[in-house]
């Protein structure tokens, strides 16, 4: 058996398990792929056995790609996204994971009405850590943002993203999790968030996803225990 497909199995056995000790359904986590510098050919295979979404970081190298693999694909951004950028982004992907300010809000909504698109989901990233060299909204700055989104039409807020402070061990993670959660519910309480009841939480990594699970993830971002390490 290739090894991309022996690792897509032991990560779904993997978010099945934590999905239910969680008590959840596994349904309601969805695993992207994360194909960053990783080819067309290695991005087809994982999609030939049933891995429907990948999350590229880079525009350019996202871009050859996206043209030469199956329309099917679900693409979502998880790069660090500037405004001036945010057409190309809105044109190539179909949930963009990054939004971490107005200005990049506003610009991914004009683009989209250039472009004639319809809705475009997007994620709020949150720097959960507060930590000064991350890209993210701060925690206490989220409720504003929210607010000041809520006059742009076309980009739908579902959830939130976030990139922990690196422990290799998970557990030191957790914690990080739990407030992600938390402040999403609150927001969710405070009418910040038109999304029927649904919530995404895209958190977790090759290295703490199954704890992320246990803690909430809709999204689980999964790159090296998929396709090995990058160069
Ligand atoms: C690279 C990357 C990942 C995947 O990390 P792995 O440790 O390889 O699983 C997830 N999320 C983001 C935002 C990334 O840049």
């Amino acid at each position: 058996m290739s090894q991309i497909k022996k690792n897509l199995e032991l990560i779904r056995d993997r978010i099945n398990n934590s999905a239910c000790r969680a008590g959840r359904d596994p349904d309601e986590v969805r695993l992207v792929a994360v194909s960053k510098k990783k080819s067309a050919e290695q991005i087809n295979e994982a999609f030939s056995y049933g891995q429907s979404i990948f999350g590229e970081n880079y525009l350019q190298e996202a871009s050859a790609k996206i043209e030469q693999l199956d329309p099917l694909i679900n693409w979502h951004f998880i790069g660090h996204l500037q405004s001036n950028k945010a057409a190309m982004a809105a044109n190539m992907f179909d949930v963009v994971e990054t939004v971490d300010r107005l200005k990049v809000a506003r610009a991914l909504d004009r683009s989209l009405v250039e472009l004639a698109k319809d809705v475009l989901p997007v994620l709020i990233q949150v720097n959960i850590g507060c930590e000064p060299q991350k890209s993210g909204v701060m925690p206490q700055d989220t409720a504003g943002l929210l607010r000041d989104m809520q006059a742009l039409q076309n980009i739908k807020v579902q959830g939130f993203m976030v990139m922990p402070p690196f422990s290799p061990d998970p557990e030191m993670v957790r914690p990080y999790f739990k407030q992600t959660r938390e402040l999403a519910l609150s927001l969710r309480d405070q009418g910040l968030l038109a999304t029927e009841g649904k919530i995404e939480l895209s958190m977790g990594m090759s290295g703490d996803y199954e704890v992320a699970i246990e803690e909430g993830a809709t999204l689980v971002r999964v790159g090296t225990a998929l396709f090995g390490k990058r160069p």
